[in-house]
């Protein structure tokens, strides 16, 4: 079959709920994916940074294929001999206590939700069902209708009500509105450290230490969706640590499996997260060993090749240099490590046809909202990498 016979049967018998590139990828190695007809690309997205160790790391490729000889789901109704070491390793690795696992990022938050309307009702004192919970204008935190519930964006929500009570919007980046939004029946303030979706939007200097502060005075947990800003993306382990905050909870996603395989966590310590009782939240396919097993080697090869340290130096490297090209379309150059926005002015026309053009130069990226191109690549990536995109990247950006 040929391209475009792949696109008509994706578009006859999927549901267009996307608007990808017409590229038909087949096979994939670290930095770069290959189309069914070889043509080779540079992954500048990283599957939304689920892929930050780089496609088929042979570490995590083969905890796989061992794992999934063995067993592969147990259910949570009995025990198996992976998820502990997990718990462990995670414990270990992030420096919170515990761990609860799921599938899905947006899993993941909603498990950070209802621990924290618990936490709420049993801990605070809040009168049941009279939590409320502090989001950001611009958030992302996944697709479910509570999710979409405190969406900003008309797109994900306008046809999806009626929405779940209980979460009051503040703007991202101001301390001191979600300051004079807290109330006694106030359980916690959910952010993005960076919104990714909203075109990776990095918070004024100091934003996320004041929030933390005013958490702390008021009784009120924070929670980081760290989905796609954890795990070395933006060349701190987590994102928050670029301000020294450690939040209640922090909720991994995306690169906690490598790209293997659906899993997420939410990570927090014993006097939070030990509120769980049996039987009050679960998941068949949470915590299975297969996914165990994975997330464990992802660890493991992030840790062990430095891939956070990578990203923080080779990010400021591709920022500078993509901050040295000079087009009249580039309003500004953003993010942290390699999580990087570069912002279109409106005039440019969108930065779909950007994207477009760089595809044609063997360069993969995604248009976010409108006028933002995002490049992450995996963490994997070196310099020499980096000076192959950069003249592709500025010849597509320099165009009239
Ligand atoms: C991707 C993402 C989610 C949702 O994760 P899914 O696995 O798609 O459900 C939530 N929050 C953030 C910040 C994300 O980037």
């Amino acid at each position: 079959m040929n391209a475009n016979e792949y696109i008509r049967l994706e578009e006859q018998y999927g549901a267009n709920n996307y608007h990808p590139l017409d590229v038909v990828l087949a096979r994939g190695d670290g930095v770069w994916v290959y189309d069914i007809d070889g043509n080779k690309y540079l992954d500048c997205l990283s599957a939304y940074s689920a892929v930050n160790q780089g496609h088929v790391h042979p570490k995590i490729l083969s905890a796989l294929q061992e794992q999934a000889k063995k067993i592969t789901l147990t259910s949570r109704a009995f025990r198996n001999d992976q998820l502990p070491l997990l718990y462990k390793e995670l414990a270990d690795l992030t420096g919170y206590d515990m761990s609860l696992p799921m599938n899905s990022g947006a899993e993941a938050v909603e498990t950070a939700l209802k621990l924290a309307r618990k936490w709420a009702y049993q801990v605070k004192g809040v009168p049941r069902h009279k939590a409320e919970i502090i989001t950001c204008e611009g958030n992302f935190h996944g697709r479910t209708i509570s999710t979409i519930s405190f969406s900003s964006e008309p797109l994900y929500r306008d046809d999806f009500g009626p929405f779940t009570p209980g979460f009051i919007s503040a703007p991202f980046g101001n301390a001191d509105a979600i300051a004079d939004l807290i109330n006694s029946n106030t359980a916690a303030v959910l952010l993005e450290p960076i919104q990714g979706e909203a075109g990776v939007v990095v918070p004024p200097k100091g934003f996320l230490s004041k929030v933390s502060e005013i958490c702390k005075k008021n009784n009120v947990l924070l929670i980081a969706d760290e989905i796609q800003t954890g795990l070395g993306r933006t060349g701190k382990l987590f994102a928050c640590q670029h301000e020294d905050v450690h939040p209640d909870i922090t909720i991994l996603g995306k690169a906690l499996s490598g790209g293997f395989y659906p899993i997420s966590a939410i990570v927090a310590d014993k006097a939070l997260l030990g509120l769980f009782t049996p039987g009050e939240h679960g998941s068949t396919f949470g915590g299975n060993p297969l996914a165990a097993a994975v997330a464990r080697a992802a660890i493991k090869v992030l840790v062990e090749e430095n891939m956070v340290q990578n990203s923080a130096l080779l990010g400021e490297y591709f920022i500078d240099q993509l901050s040295d090209i000079s087009s009249p379309h580039i309003k500004e150059i953003r993010g942290k490590g390699l999580f990087i926005g570069v912002v279109l002015r409106p005039s440019a026309g969108g930065a779909r046809r950007f994207c477009e053009a760089l595809q044609q130069q063997g360069i993969l990226a995604k248009e976010t909202h409108e006028h933002v191109i995002r490049f992450a690549p995996p963490l994997v990536i070196d310099k020499e990498t980096i000076d192959w995109a950069l003249p592709r990247i500025r010849e597509v950006l320099t165009r009239p």
